[in-house]
């Protein structure tokens, strides 16, 4: 339903931890990354949707991994469950009533993220920093070669990047849709060249830069 990424440097960190009924499919591709569960020191949540937080407490007990998350979403965790989606479209207000479980399993960050926060002590060259937008909590995790990291800020194709996974586009729900275009124009203003969603992707600048226009003075129309 949605992506995990590893990061591999001295230790390895996952980017999200999948939905509730992903297990399997996450084992596997790790089996096939060559690793294993001890191998992963830390989980950045991006933020607290279920379909993204739904096995971090999970891989946390078989890894002893430490989840990172950002602060406004701690609620939402503490909880398990989404807060109210905020649909941009109809089809993300079918999606909201008939196919999305908002239950998770919740959990308590090991480190919550309220600034910039370095990697290096995974031996990671980059960084978290909190982006609130598409929720209170967002995350979005920068490395200095200029992959983007960007969970549900933008959406990769259609049908939850089944179809044209690498043309960005807008995604389903946002709390501030304004707020997190103002992020997609913040990073299009960085070094980042390409983007990894939680959703299809990636995808390169310029198709998000396409997508939702880079104009700072002109409201740029969201793609559909
Ligand atoms: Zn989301």
């Amino acid at each position: 339903m949605s992506n995990v990424h590893a990061i591999r440097g001295a230790r390895t960190i996952l980017v999200d931890a999948g939905g509730k009924g992903d297990l399997p499919r996450l084992e596997a591709a790790l089996a096939a990354a060559r690793l294993s569960w001890p191998d992963i020191a830390a989980v950045v949540v991006t933020h607290g949707h279920s379909d993204h937080t739904g096995l971090a407490a999970e891989i946390r007990r078989r890894s002893g991994a430490r989840i990172l998350f950002g602060r406004g979403d701690v609620a939402m965790a503490q909880a398990g469950r989404n807060d109210e989606l905020q649909p941009t479209n109809f089809v993300a207000t079918l999606l909201k009533q008939f196919a999305i479980d908002p239950v998770y399993e919740g959990f308590q960050a090991d480190q919550v993220i309220d600034g910039v926060t370095r990697l290096e002590a995974w031996g990671i060259a980059g960084q978290v920093r909190p982006l609130p937008g598409h929720t209170p909590g967002s995350l979005v995790v920068e490395l200095d070669d200029g992959r983007s990291f960007v969970g549900d800020m933008v959406l990769g194709g259609f049908l939850g990047g089944a179809w044209m996974p690498q043309r960005a586009g807008e995604h389903y729900f946002h709390a501030d849709r304004l707020r997190n275009l103002d992020n997609i124009r913040t990073l299009l203003r960085g070094p980042a060249r390409v983007f990894y969603l939680g959703h299809g992707g990636p995808v390169t600048r310029e198709s998000v830069a396409e997508a939702f226009g880079t104009g700072e003075t002109t409201p740029a129309a969201p793609a559909r």
